[in-house]
């Protein structure tokens, strides 16, 4: 075989002398730290934790290994992508059941699945007997005047609680909206914005007539395939598989190594380390939660960072094994989640409803319970406060009576809760942060505070990332990802 061509070589050897750092070791960084490995450059991941992963972590509970953080992805896309690229395509499994129900619903605070035909929790018709049992009949009345009003102005709000409680009222508001926003990315409707949390929604508004009709011509072309997708075994697989690749490749893994500050000198850039030499890197990918990304990035980039990452909250997952027979019919499908206000708890994921490896591994009559809770005031207990607080909360949103004796392993963790894609203004704020960044030589920011809290978002936008920063350190080409 030829020699590789002259061009070629120097490449290679530019592409073995320019020295990485990755800051943090969750996916965002063990994908940005994969993507330039896999060209020859060094890289160094730091971790500050004992493990990699964040908050793809696991624990064993009751001698279950289990997630105890993220469970799954958005179905395809970019992480289906990168497992089959890891080899692990031959593990991904779907949901048997993802229907999600809410509770706190009228002074008995009964609960009720939400209607297959809705998006957002919206109906497609209030009339619905299924859409009733949120909203009652004069709730039901009230979402009529949709039918009646002009769409064309409001056509273009781009605020989901006032699209919905100008057209729909308060009832579709509060209690079939509201509660999924904030279960699932604690954020309140007020906060999200439509465009990109319905994509299409507003154009279907305005072409049909009424939020109904849209949210019915919506449902037309979504697919009937699951919505998710997971690993059978776990989502730790997704981070050993990296880190094993990572190990192949020759790259430099580190836990419990925290950077404390970053520094340009010269064309390089220094990462000061707690209790350790400060580490010199030509390129410097920040990988790590909202409060470090604030405190690394601000010298550099100044307000914009602090703008994104001031909005993130803070979520505690109680994971639950119980032994609850009740629990074996799934009576409240996989997730089930508050009228806001109703429970201490944001939610309950019903892990073993939803995973049949895992309702096989755990055996009939015991179940997997993630329990979550939102803000500072929850992660203040103890974790026995808190597996007492999880089995109350999660017997009362179940609608199945759980004693102390049906607790046979509980675990606590608290995670960073960055602002999904969703939030109003997201994208634009993330933009100014990307230009900042950008405009500092051998610089990368990644992670889901920035890319938005979900899977999909950080991996595409890590691997986007890690190319601009990758092209311009080998080819010098330009550092503004244009
Ligand atoms: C409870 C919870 C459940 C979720 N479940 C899902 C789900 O099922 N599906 C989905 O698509 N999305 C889910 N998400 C969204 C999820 O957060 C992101 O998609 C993604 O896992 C975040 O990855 P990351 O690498 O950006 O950040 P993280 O996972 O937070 O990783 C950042 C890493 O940086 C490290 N670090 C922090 N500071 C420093 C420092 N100074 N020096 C060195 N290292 C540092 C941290 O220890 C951490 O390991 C969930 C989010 C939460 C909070």
């Amino acid at each position: 075989m030829a020699d590789t061509p002259e061009p070629f070589d120097e490449l290679v050897t530019h592409a073995r002398d320019t020295r990485v750092l990755v800051v943090g070791g969750g996916i965002a960084g063990l994908v940005a730290a994969w993507e330039c490995a896999k060209v020859g450059m060094p890289v160094t991941v730091v971790e500050a934790s004992g493990a990699f992963g964040g908050t793809i972590s696991g624990a064993e509970v009751d001698g279950l290994n289990l997630d105890t953080g993220v469970t799954c992805w958005s179905a395809g896309g970019a992480v289906r992508e990168l497992v089959e690229e890891l080899g692990l395509g031959d593990r991904v499994v779907t949901p048997r059941t993802d229907r999600t129900w809410i509770s706190g619903l009228g002074r008995g605070g009964a609960a009720a699945p939400v209607p297959e035909q809705a998006v957002l929790g919206i109906p497609a018709n209030p009339w619905d007997e299924s859409a009733r049992a949120f909203i009652g009949w004069g709730g039901a009345w009230r979402a009529y005047l949709d039918r009646l009003r002009p769409p064309l102005t409001i056509g273009k709000e781009h605020n989901l609680a006032r699209l919905v409680g100008t057209r729909m009222g308060d009832a579709v508001l509060a209690r079939m909206v509201a509660p999924l926003s904030v279960g699932r990315y604690g954020l309140a409707p007020e906060q999200v914005d439509v465009a990109a949390a319905a994509p299409g929604l507003s154009s279907a508004l305005t072409r049909t007539g009424s939020l109904g009709g849209a949210v019915a011509d919506l449902l037309v072309d979504r697919g009937r395939g699951a919505a998710v997708e997971s690993l059978d075994g776990g989502m730790g697989q997704l981070v050993a598989a990296l880190v094993e690749r990572l190990t192949d490749l020759g790259a430099e893994l580190k836990v419990d190594t925290r950077v404390s500050q970053l520094e340009r000198a010269g064309d390089r850039w220094i990462a000061s380390i707690d209790a350790a030499e400060p580490v010199a890197a030509d390129v410097m990918i920040v990988a790590v939660g909202p409060a470090a990304a604030s405190s690394l990035l601000s010298p550099f980039v100044g307000d914009a960072v602090t703008q994104m990452t001031a909005a993130a909250g803070t979520r505690e997952i109680v994971t639950l094994v119980v032994d609850a027979p009740p629990l074996d019919p799934a009576p409240r499908g996989a997730q089930i989640y508050p009228v806001p206000g109703t429970s201490r708890a944001s939610g309950v994921v019903h892990e073993t409803a939803r995973w049949e490896w895992l309702a096989r591994v755990a055996g009939a009559g015991r179940h997997v319970l993630h329990v979550a809770f939102d803000g500072p005031e929850a992660s203040g207990r103890g974790d026995a406060d808190a597996a007492t607080v999880a089995r109350e909360e999660a017997s009362a949103l179940l609608g199945v009576d759980l004693d102390a004796g049906a607790v046979r392993g509980s675990h606590r963790a608290v995670f960073p809760l960055p602002l999904p894609r969703s939030a109003l203004g997201h994208d634009a704020r993330a933009a100014a942060v990307r230009q900042a960044v950008a405009g500092h030589s051998g610089l990368a920011a990644v992670g889901a505070w920035l890319a938005g809290s979900s899977l999909a978002n950080v991996v595409s936008a890590t691997r986007e990332e890690a190319e601009r920063v990758r092209r311009a350190a080998l080819w010098g080409g330009p550092t503004r990802g244009e």
